[in-house]
């Protein structure tokens, strides 16, 4: 889920990007789910959340999923505070999916 725009929610739009590994968990992400409601295909700079192990993370350069730094993190919740909650909205809603599938195991 890809954080971004005007922090309105709507829809869910999907974007394929190209096929790379989660820099955290190494579970291969090709998709993008736009989670502000705008039509856009993610850019250099938006922030994600793994959809296998929840992490946040950043589109880096040439669109290489990378860790976020903790001041790029704050100066985002800081300029763009809404669409840094619809960002832990995402990664809560991917963290309770990973817990209820846990938990059927
Ligand atoms: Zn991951």
């Amino acid at each position: 889920m890809t954080a971004r725009g005007d922090g309105v929610e709507k829809g869910f739009e999907r974007y394929r990007h190209v096929p790379q590994r989660c820099p955290n968990c190494k579970r291969e992400l090709d998709t993008s789910t736009e989670c502000s409601g705008a039509e856009v295909e993610p850019e250099e700079g938006d922030f994600t959340v793994c959809f296998y192990c929840a992490e946040v993370l950043r589109f880096g350069s040439e669109m290489r999923l990378v860790f976020p730094t903790h001041d790029g993190m704050n100066a985002f919740a800081e300029k763009q505070p809404r669409d840094f909650a619809s960002l832990l909205k995402a990664k809560m809603l991917v963290t309770q999916m990973l817990i209820r599938k846990a938990e059927m195991n």
